[in-house]
């Protein structure tokens, strides 16, 4: 090796600091979830969440900055296992310029850093430019000299970054040649081509233009650099290893993959392939869960899903059966706490969340597995090679096989999927969430632009019940209006309201809208995107226009027990976390008037001693009228001062926090009493899970946990009365009554024994005898089936020469029972022989055993023929 080893640690920290003396500053790694940008699923680049930055929406921290960025790149999930050089998940190294320097520092610092601080041979390094940039070709060669054959000029395609509107330029790569052993032998092979030998490790970013995206570049004044360089590219070229698989941290997780999968790595291409995959996703998967995404059908949450599952089935295809990504965490945890000590601190949560979709997977895999190779082999019956859409949508509603799985099953049978037909089935079945969406005035979902400013509506309610406002514009049925009038449907926007909108899991103020002679009653209020407050409802008299001016007010009575239940919910927060442990995170809330309802993550039933310690707790809180304030902050402060944040929330630089004595602190837009006391008494309705790993509690407070107490009280008083005691003797007066109960019960029992013995030996006193058996015969109309068997058994049990045949006859219907004795049996008559005879006599057949028989018929006027059959049977049969 020429050049020296370096572990990817090693190399993170080099790269930092190497920048950090170049007078950048160094910035922690964003979260995997962008904050504010709606164009991106999951951070893909080190640039990605500096956007603002370069556009100059924001300002820098400082106009150099360098940094290590998670980024996940779901485009390259084919690749994964098949090429060297790319993950789903991978380290981005980055330096950025914001208008400080630009194509000659750019250059010149990734060619120090790659020859003098890593290490790496110059005669093996080769940069690449955008066609025409002829000084970014000058500097490669006049100032870092650059031998002119060595610098690859390639188009727009490999060399000019764009992303749609917006800052955009040429850009230099850096190609590290990996030697002959690694290429694919093509005359052709050279920097560019597609094989392993000559792999991209630095992209070097010159965002000179600005795109007015219709394809007119104008010059920027404030050039950038924006760089990215893949840290197990690196790592792979300087570990001279022949993958990103088998750079030393990755590797260490293939390992504990093999240990327990039992393939050893480097064996088979197959197996290899898999190990890679889950090495790969199970990476993937952590730092995703540990940015707060969970596992879900839509956006992120299935992307983290897919991952997992293909993960899962590699497991299978490697022979596992069971679940085993939760015990890969640790390891993954360890290689990389060093740069990001967070995993450490949810390694448990992480675990759970994998272990948990694991488990549900693996409870539907099989079903599923065995569901689709029976589609498999009907549609290769039939000779297709298109797996119906039908089929993967029904693969995917119940047994949650992402499409992405069943294209990549269906591709190594070489069939593919109709993507159409199953997009369409996914359309329907969003479609009828729409609906439902729609009717709550969501006019995104509708397709109706407010053509308004995008200043949000001022809320004002936190403290007052009625206001002010202008409306801005209304809609009716389905389209903008100038005015709304009596008996209409619709939403009326305003820019300033108290009425609350439904957010962050309180429900929506009702209330009122007037102006001279209009009353507008509001039924729900819901926020756009923009921030304006839509004001749902109908208009009771009169007509509202745009312009108006008008006075919004709140329901009071529904807004303060909504308050109520608002206020609860924290106190129950904090109480579960003192009950239950830190672990547990709010994962849903509802909040309705007097009404609450609190989804948590917690991974066992919670006990009745702990919901009791926890009501006590919230009612403790209550009775201690504790005030409530809130403040707003900047969100560091914020943090600082301990307050609780929704888990993988994302929150603006300033935050409003709510703080109830010293028992609650959470960041919350709510609106909230002013002190506990008003809440009322608190009482838990019910605890239970809702999936896997998370619990839902629903509680009341204020006059609806009054209702519910004397409801209660009241049922409790007529039970008492009926049972002639008094609630407090209740207990002991049911506890007396069940025990009396169970004492007739058993009396009752052993008196019908009694009887049912007294008509055995009944019957056999007026037992006839035939060549001496005790041959006897019976009609008991109405008798049940189980006291004719009853009776059937004793007699047989008690008398070893007994032949009877018993009857009953219930809505026409006859039913018979035969039952032999031993020693009848051991003389020749059986049972089932005789009923089969008896029954045939009444228009039936029976059958069975040769010591009890049951038959039946309908033909009522011959059961006594057939009961006098019996005789002749018994004498024929017998010798
Ligand atoms: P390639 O053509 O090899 O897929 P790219 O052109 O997509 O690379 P860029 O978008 O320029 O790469 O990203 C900058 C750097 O990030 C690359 O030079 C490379 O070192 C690294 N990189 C890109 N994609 C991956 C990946 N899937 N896995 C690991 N590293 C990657
Ligand atoms: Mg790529």
């Amino acid at each position: 090796m020429a050049h020296p080893y370096y572990g990817l640690n090693d190399l993170r920290e080099m790269f930092l600091s190497y920048f950090e003396s170049k007078g950048h500053l160094r910035l922690p790694s964003f979260s995997l979830i962008p904050h504010n940008d709606q164009s991106l699923l999951l951070i893909n680049a080190g640039m990605a969440p500096m956007k603002t930055w370069f556009t100059r929406e924001e300002e820098p921290p400082r106009n150099r900055v360098c940094t290590c960025q998670k980024c996940i790149r779901t485009g390259d999930i084919e690749n994964i296992g098949k090429t060297a050089r790319h993950g789903t998940y991978f380290e981005m190294l980055g330096n950025f310029s914001f208008g400080d320097y630009f194509k000659h520092d750019g250059i010149a610092f990734a060619w120090e850093f790659l020859t003098k601080v890593v290490g790496l041979e110059e005669d093996r390094l080769y940069p690449s430019i955008y066609l025409d940039d002829d000084e970014a070709f000058n500097i490669w060669r006049d100032e870092i000299g650059i031998a002119p054959e060595r610098i690859f000029r390639f188009g727009k395609a490999d060399n000019f970054w764009e992303h749609g509107s917006g800052p955009c330029g040429p850009c230099s790569e850096i190609y590290y040649d990996r030697g002959e052993s690694y290429g694919c032998g093509k005359p052709t092979c050279t920097v560019g081509c597609d094989c392993d030998r000559y792999i991209e490790i630095w992209n070097v970013v010159f965002s000179q233009f600005n795109n007015d995206g219709e394809g007119h570049y104008t010059e920027l004044t404030n050039k950038n650099i924006d760089t990215g360089m893949g840290l197990e590219r690196l790592a792979c070229v300087c570990q001279n290893v022949d993958s990103l698989f088998d750079v030393d941290t990755v590797m260490k997780i293939t390992s504990k993959v093999s240990d327990i999968t039992g393939a050893t790595y480097g064996q088979s291409h197959k197996n290899d392939v898999s190990l890679r995959v889950i090495t790969d996703h199970i990476r993937a998967s952590v730092m995703m869960i540990c940015d707060g995404i969970l596992p879900s059908n839509e956006g992120r949450g299935y992307v983290l899903r897919r991952l997992l599952r293909r993960a899962a089935r590699h497991g299978k295809l490697l022979g596992l059966n069971h679940a085993f990504l939760y015990e890969v965490v640790d390891t993954v945890v360890r290689e990389n706490e060093f740069a990001y000590p967070d995993l450490r601190d949810k390694q448990d949560y992480i675990t759970k969340v994998v272990r948990t979709e694991e488990e549900n997977f693996a409870r539907t895999i099989d079903g599923g597995m065995k569901i689709y190779s029976e589609l498999l082999a009907a549609h290769k019956e039939k000779g297709e090679s298109v797996f119906s859409g039908a089929d993967a949508f029904r693969l995917y509603d119940t047994y949650g096989f992402p499409i992405d799985l069943t294209a990549e099953m269906l591709e190594e049978e070489g069939m593919t999927v109709d993507r159409e037909g199953f997009d369409r089935l996914m359309n329907e079945q969003r479609e009828r969430a729409r609906t439902a969406r729609l009717a709550l005035g969501d006019l995104a979902w509708a397709g109706i632009e407010l053509g308004l400013d995008a200043t949000p509506t001022e809320f004002t309610g936190y403290d007052r019940l009625s206001d002010t406002g202008r409306v801005l514009a209304i809609v009716a049925e389905g389209e903008l209006r100038g005015e709304i009038t009596e008996g209409t449907e619709g939403l009326i926007v305003l820019d300033r309201t108290p009425l609350y909108a439904e957010m962050g899991g309180q429900v929506a103020d009702h209330g009122t809208i007037t102006a001279e002679g209009c009353l507008f009653e509001v039924t729900g209020v819901q926020k756009e995107k923009a921030g304006k407050f839509l004001h749902y409802g109908a208009v009771k008299s009169g007509k509202l226009r745009v312009g108006d001016e008008v006075t919004a007010s709140v329901d009071a009575e529904r807004r303060k027990a909504i308050m109520r239940a608002h206020s609860a919910t924290h106190l129950l927060d904090a109480a579960l976390k003192k009950v239950l442990g830190e672990h547990v995170h709010q994962a849903g809330s509802l909040v309705e008037p007097d009404k609450l309802r609190f989804d948590f993550t917690h991974f066992s039933a919670i006990t009745s001693e702990e919901l009791n310690e926890v009501a006590r707790i919230v009612n403790d809180a209550i009775l201690e009228g504790y005030p409530v304030t809130t403040q707003v902050l900047p969100i560091e402060e914020a943090k600082k001062l301990g307050a609780v944040a929704m888990f993988g929330e994302k929150y603006g630089s300033v935050v409003r926090v709510v703080s109830m004595g010293d028992v609650s602190m959470e960041f919350c837009g709510g609106t909230h009493l002013d002190n506990t006391a008003k809440a009322g008494a608190f009482r838990i309705k019910s605890e239970a899970s809702v999936a896997s790993g998370v619990r839902r509690i629903e509680a009341t407070v204020g006059k609806l946990s009054l209702e519910g107490m004397s409801c209660d009280q009241n049922v409790l008083c007529r039970v008492a009365d009926v049972l002639k005691t008094s609630p407090l003797e209740l207990l002991n007066r049911v506890q007396q009554q069940l025990g009396e109960m169970k004492e007739i019960r058993h009396e009752l029992e052993k008196l019908r024994v009694k009887e049912s013995l007294g008509e055995v030996q009944q019957f056999l006193m007026s037992a006839k005898s035939v060549k001496g058996l005790k041959v006897f015969t019976c009609n008991r109309p109405g008798a049940d089936l189980n006291s004719l068997r009853q009776t059937g058994d004793f007699l047989r049990d008690k008398e070893p020469n007994i032949v009877a045949v018993l009857s009953a006859v219930n809505e026409e219907k006859i039913t018979l029972l035969a039952v032999c004795g031993k020693e009848a049996v051991a003389r020749g008559v059986k049972a089932g022989e005789l009923v089969k005879l008896v029954s045939a006599i009444v228009g039936g057949s029976g059958g069975g055993k040769p010591d009890s028989a049951m038959g039946g018929g309908k033909d009522l006027l011959k059961l006594d023929d057939a009961l006098a059959a019996v005789d002749d049977f018994v004498s024929d049969k017998v010798n």
